[in-house]
């Protein structure tokens, strides 16, 4: 990555032209990045330009005077001014929603198919850039950045299959009888999504939605919306009609405007619990489908007899890395017996981890996503130490050189925690692991079901039974047996469990429980009689099915 070139989120298009919206006028302009130029290192942008927004295919200047900065975390350089949109504009991507949606559910699955197709090839094509404005954006390495992508774009291979699972079934219920079901959209859909993928999540839900035949107004994380508005460039290039995919920004008045829009049939969430509580509560009440995943607290629980070198190496990289910014961050420890001996040498790698800016080609992770995220993780730091935790490894006050001013904190390791601790009761989502010590399986088993999230866990151990007897008395959604992050590829479903999913996880994102969610059902019996041409009696009974 030694290219300099500093390319800034958008420029206004030569001669740019307004867009007739609603009624009101937009000033469209385009990206400036393309599929081989974009940023590729931290630098300073001397002409920071603010996110547009896009409706009808197009990228759109905000008019608003509401704005949210959005600084490299590992600079804290300004990048781009993310637009509050305005309610006027809020209303024009719905309304650009509605109207495309009927044509877009008429279209042929075969011609969905082929648009994700393309959708998917781009991606591919793109997928430096992506991974370079999730760099630049988020601040997670190069490489990791492109895993963000590589997830996402997952999804959308598998949404290629859409001719298989949007099969109805059909059966002959009684002689001359048969019922039919068929698959169809909801109509228009949003999605929310957070800081942490910005690939990864909008892609959970562009392709599935799309494909299925409904309309899409996306609303990315106001910390880092680059990757969404390169995705919705692709759509457009694939071949998505205009009004198929819209992408909206802003804070909580957006997703106000979201769950309280009428026109609007499901919501998809990804984020913290604090707000996927209140937008599931609210969107149900407003009479929506409501999708959303939430925090978590991942346990592994480590058995003396499981190889230890693959374990340190699994916990160092599922715990670091992303600087712990992962809802499946392996962040909780439960060291069974004589296994709390090996923390030292868990301590040792860790500290040989490189923290740097994530254009650094050496960096294993990279800055967290704010100062105040800064903040609020070394304040849980601290109060670990008050309450008699050990500070086994400490990544507080870590500047890599070159890089004075950005987010760091470094691998921090707290052993000796009990339940009792805030560091063990909240979500940490930064480079932080928490230690706790059990004496057998059992009470490894009780503390992590007593947790009241539920996304991920792992077992390390050699033995079959043992992990076969945590298997099936663990209460967490995605169970890893010697691998630190078990999430599903999109041919299963994210299956997280208890507090870490709304609803008690009736509803999760992709694979066919996600194709169910972004469609209604409808069975049609149908009677074609032989007899009808001749009968002159009516069939007043229920029909016996003989
Ligand atoms: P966040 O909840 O702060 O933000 C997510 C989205 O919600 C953003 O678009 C934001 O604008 C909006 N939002 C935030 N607060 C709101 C409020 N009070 N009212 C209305 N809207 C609000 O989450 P984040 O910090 O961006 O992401 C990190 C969180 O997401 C972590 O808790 C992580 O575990 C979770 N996460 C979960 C999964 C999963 O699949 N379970 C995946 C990724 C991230």
């Amino acid at each position: 990555m030694g290219d300099s070139s500093k390319v800034s989120a958008v420029s206004l298009a030569a001669g740019a032209r307004g867009l007739h919206a609603t009624g009101s006028r937009f000033q469209a302009v385009t990206l400036s990045t393309t599929a081989t130029s974009f940023p590729k290192t931290h630098d300073k942008i001397e002409n920071v330009e603010d996110t547009p927004f896009f409706i009808d295919n197009k990228f759109l200047k905000s008019a608003t005077t509401e704005y949210i900065d959005l600084h490299d975390p590992a600079t804290n350089y300004l990048v781009t001014r993310v637009p509050q949109n305005t309610d006027a504009e809020l209303k024009a991507a719905v309304e650009s929603a509605q109207r495309a949606f009927p044509a877009w559910r008429d279209t042929s699955i075969i011609h969905r198919q082929q648009v994700m197709f393309r959708f998917v090839s781009l991606i591919r094509e793109n997928w430096d850039r992506l991974a370079a404005s999730i760099t630049l954006e988020q601040g997670k390495t190069f490489a990791d950045a492109k895993g963000d992508v590589l997830r996402g774009l997952q999804v959308a291979e598998a949404a290629c299959g859409a001719p298989e699972f949007m099969k109805g079934e059909v059966l002959e219920v009684a002689k001359d009888m048969e019922t039919r079901s068929y698959r169809e959209p909801l109509g228009v859909v949003a999605a929310i999504c957070p800081f942490n993928f910005p690939a990864m999540i909008p892609l959970w839900c562009i392709p599935i939605a799309t494909v299925t035949g409904n309309t899409l107004i996306l609303k990315p994380s106001e910390r880092d919306p680059g990757a969404a508005m390169i995705l919705a460039e692709l759509c457009q290039k694939a071949g998505f009609p205009e009004g198929v995919v819209n992408v909206v920004h802003g804070a909580h008045r957006t997703v106000d405007f979201l769950l309280d829009e009428p026109a609007i049939k499901a919501i998809s969430f990804v984020g913290s619990n604090k707000a996927g509580e209140y937008i599931y509560t609210r969107g149900s009440a407003n009479g929506k489908r409501v999708q959303a995943n939430l925090g978590a607290k991942n346990h592994a629980a480590v058995l003396p007899d499981c190889n230890k070198n693959q374990f340190i190496n699994s916990i160092v990289g599922a715990a670091f890395g992303a600087a712990g910014q992962r809802c499946m961050a392996l962040s909780t420890l439960v060291m069974v017996g004589e296994t709390k001996e090996w923390l030292p040498e868990v301590a040792e790698r860790a500290k040989s981890l490189q923290v740097n800016a994530g254009f650094e080609p050496n960096a294993d992770l990279g800055p967290v996503i704010t100062p105040q995220s800064k903040a609020r993780i070394e304040s849980i730091i601290a109060s670990a130490e008050e309450e008699g935790a050990t500070i086994l490894l400490d990544g507080r006050g870590y500047k890599p050189n070159g890089y004075p001013n950005g987010n760091w904190i470094a691998p921090t390791i707290i052993t000796n925690v009990t339940p009792n601790m805030r560091c063990y009761r909240e979500e940490i989502f930064g480079p932080v692991l928490v230690c706790l010590n059990v004496s057998t399986l059992d009470e490894a088993i009780e503390l992590i079901n007593a947790n009241e999230y539920g996304n991920g866990v792992a077992i390390f151990t050699r033995s079959g039974p043992t992990a076969e007897t945590f298997r099936r008395r663990i209460e967490a959604g995605q169970v890893g047996i010697n691998v630190p992050i078990p999430v599903p590829l999109p041919m299963f479903s994210f299956t997280g469990n208890k507090r870490s999913v709304a609803g008690g996880g009736a509803n999760t994102f992709y694979g066919r429980p996600g194709v169910n969610f972004y469609t209604q059902l409808k069975t049609v019996t149908t009677l074609w009689s032989a007899a009808d041409a001749i009968s002159r009696k009516a069939d007043v009974a229920m029909p016996t099915h003989s």
